[in-house]
């Protein structure tokens, strides 16, 4: 089974779940519970040995990069974290586990998320190691949760940063971007700042812009149309604008907003006052799916460009 199918399966049997607790279940990069009078996002993501890491990689690299991922899906709804739990599977005699344990704690401090808990248990196998992050947030006061689903016909289509050439295939690169990278926290937050709710829809690009902007397709019931040439790719891609769209591991944030030329001046403010680049990538059609123009005048479907994790 792909994990899309799986992912359906889910979304279709918890649709009609209806609890006075959830304002948004799953489907989204986080989900919403109200607690207490207020909202609160919930994540979480599993890093497994051997698929999203090299088990060479140092444990402090590990450690980062489960963090960082997870806190990037409380980035993509506009929202601030607020507290971490980590489970951790180790190997029998939990090798290693001090050390994972202490960076997965320094990690959670340098993103400013206090770890408060989680679960150590030793596998019985060589199994790999799995770290599961869960992350509670605080969605932005003023404009809400972010989510995927609310995409509108003549938005445009914006990207944070340069897109592609993520992932190294060498252990312990840490110059790689998967190690380097910090989730766009401060810069989803100051997009709700400017845009309010002219900022329709965002996801934070896990699996690469064409499976991750056609999930804000599907999810907002429209169209999403790419143009390769607008495309930010990374410098060390030469040009390579497929890669920009499948490589995934950005953890950039894609986002719609209104395509009035206001939402433009004040993206230029928080890209000049943030140091980063926002690029206009696309427009929001009536349709489905996720298509990218290419320089060559052609139109590709670019759904099945991403990283999908079997
Ligand atoms: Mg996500």
């Amino acid at each position: 089974m792909r994990e899309r199918d799986l992912l359906a399966h889910i979304y279709q049997r918890s649709a009609n779940d209806r609890h006075a607790s959830v304002a948004v279940g799953p489907g989204d990069d986080c989900a919403v519970l109200r607690i207490g009078g207020a909202q609160v996002l919930v994540t979480t993501d599993q890093l497994v040995e051997g698929r999203h890491y090299h088990s060479e990689d140092e444990p402090e690299l590990v450690a980062r990069k489960a963090m960082a991922r997870a806190i990037s899906d409380i980035a993509a709804m506009a929202g601030r974290p607020t507290a971490a739990v980590v489970a951790a599977t180790l190997p029998p005699g939990l090798t290693n586990g001090a050390a994972l344990v202490d960076r997965l704690r320094e990690s959670a401090q340098h993103f400013d998320t206090p770890l408060v808990g989680g679960d150590v248990a030793s596998s019985t196998t060589d199994a790999p190691v799995v770290i599961t992050a869960t992350i509670l947030g605080s969605p932005h006061p003023q404009r809400g949760p972010v989510l995927r689903s609310t995409a509108r016909v003549g938005d445009a289509v914006w990207v944070t940063g340069e897109l592609g050439g993520a992932w190294s295939s060498a252990p312990n690169d840490r110059h790689s971007k998967q190690h380097t990278f910090v989730p766009r926290v401060a810069e989803a937050w100051s997009l709700a700042d400017e845009l309010g709710a002219e900022l329709r829809s965002m996801i934070d690009l896990s699996d690469g812009l064409g499976v991750d902007a056609a999930r804000i397709a599907t999810a907002s019931g429209v169209r999403i149309e790419l143009d390769a040439a607008a495309l930010p790719v990374s410098p060390r891609l030469a040009g390579e604008w497929r890669r920009a769209l499948s490589d995934g591991e950005d953890y950039e944030l894609a986002f719609t907003a209104d395509a009035g030329d206001d939402v433009r001046v004040a993206l230029d403010r928080v890209a000049e006052r943030l140091g980063v680049a926002i690029t206009r990538v696309g427009r929001v059609t009536a349709g489905e799916g996720c298509v990218v123009h290419t320089p060559d005048g052609e139109t590709l479907g670019a759904d099945d460009l991403g990283w999908e994790h079997g």
